[in-house]
């Protein structure tokens, strides 16, 4: 698919048109032309080490999403993007390097105009990298908070005054 169909559904995800969304676009597009298809389930991984706009494409298009468990955020600030295929067990790294969009004299729209007429390639340092997924998402049982009786996943449970609580709990107890 070109640039510009996978914007569209980007966009109608995302909610507004953006730099950010664009590069988010490049980024899947790589993928899917290179073995990454779109994932209903848990095939492909993202891993991500930032939280802006072009994390909603990747969503979009390759059904890499926070629900599922196969998006991985790493609170980094770097626009770095990991994908692993479970199946081929395949992985590269897209790195985004400093080209022509990131010129400040540029419009919003002439960098999104720019970006979809670029080649992955043009905005990205891509490596071929080592298969090393994250975990699957694990699904573990959930507990009555002590305190307030909300609902917790075991595995986030705090031990506090022989009382085991959730974490907003333990934060309020503790003062
Ligand atoms: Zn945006
Ligand atoms: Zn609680």
């Amino acid at each position: 698919m070109e640039a510009k169909e996978l914007m569209e559904k980007a966009v109608r995800f995302h909610g507004h048109i953006c730099p950010g969304l664009a590069i988010g676009v490049l980024a899947a597009k790589y993928a899917l032309e290179h073995e990454f298809e779109h994932s209903p389930n848990e095939e492909i991984v993202a891993v991500v080490e930032n939280d802006n706009c072009s994390i909603d494409a990747l969503q979009a298009i390759l059904g890499t999403t926070y629900g599922k468990g196969n998006l991985i955020h790493h609170d980094y600030g770097k626009m770095n993007y990991y994908f692993y295929n479970r199946r081929t067990e395949k992985a590269v790294r897209l790195a985004l390097k400093k080209s022509e969009f990131s010129n400040k004299m540029l419009s919003k729209d002439e960098k999104v105009q720019l970006l979809l007429n670029s080649k992955p390639e043009d905005i990205f340092n891509i490596y071929d990298i080592e298969y090393n997924p994250p975990g699957l998402a694990q699904i573990e049982e959930s507990v009555p908070c002590e305190i307030c009786g909300e609902l917790t996943m075991s595995s986030r449970l705090m031990t506090y005054n022989d009382s085991e609580m959730c974490i907003s709990c333990y934060k309020k107890t503790r003062g």
